[in-house]
């Protein structure tokens, strides 16, 4: 559970590194979130900053410690061994299926910029149509809690 929540946070944006975001992506209970967080925080694994614009709002950022946990995980190679022409195939299917579940049951999606129907591409990154912020390159890749698919 403890390295889930690190690999999250290692992954989410600016508007998902928080103790709300991690309870949905991990679909536990606030308490299991927030003991998981007490848990990374002890171990020097994160820490806590207030959001500049609001009190109320908590982003949990890696410490560098965090981050060497994070980089020693070795990437998951889903369809490793399959050719690209089943690979391709396969992972848009799943990836279809997936949405599908996430649709009926009313899940938040959690994607990234590029496939979300919010996203506003520019020259370098691009911008939110719903928060309205710009975005930089780095940004989208990152993991979104508003993250919405194309209708
Ligand atoms: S474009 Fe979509 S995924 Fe990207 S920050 Fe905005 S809501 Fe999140």
């Amino acid at each position: 559970m403890q390295l889930e929540a690190l690999l999250f946070l290692a992954n989410a944006n600016r508007y998902s590194d928080t103790p709300a975001s991690l309870t949905d992506y991990l679909a536990v209970t606030r308490g299991t979130a927030s003991q998981t967080l007490k848990a990374l925080e002890r171990r020097g694994l994160i820490e806590k900053r207030v959001d500049a614009s609001d009190g109320r709002q908590q982003h949990c950022i890696l410490t560098d410690a965090g981050r060497a946990v994070v980089d020693a995980v070795p990437p998951l190679e889903h369809f490793d061994g399959l050719p690209s022409e089943v690979a391709g195939p396969l992972e848009a299917h799943l990836e279809s299926l997936l949405v599908s579940l996430q649709r009926r049951n009313g899940s938040r999606t959690f994607g990234i910029c590029r496939t979300c129907a919010h996203f506003e591409p520019m020259a370098r990154g691009g911008r939110c149509g719903l928060t309205k912020e710009r975005l930089a390159v780095p940004d989208l890749a990152l993991l979104c809690r508003e993250h919405t698919p194309p209708a």
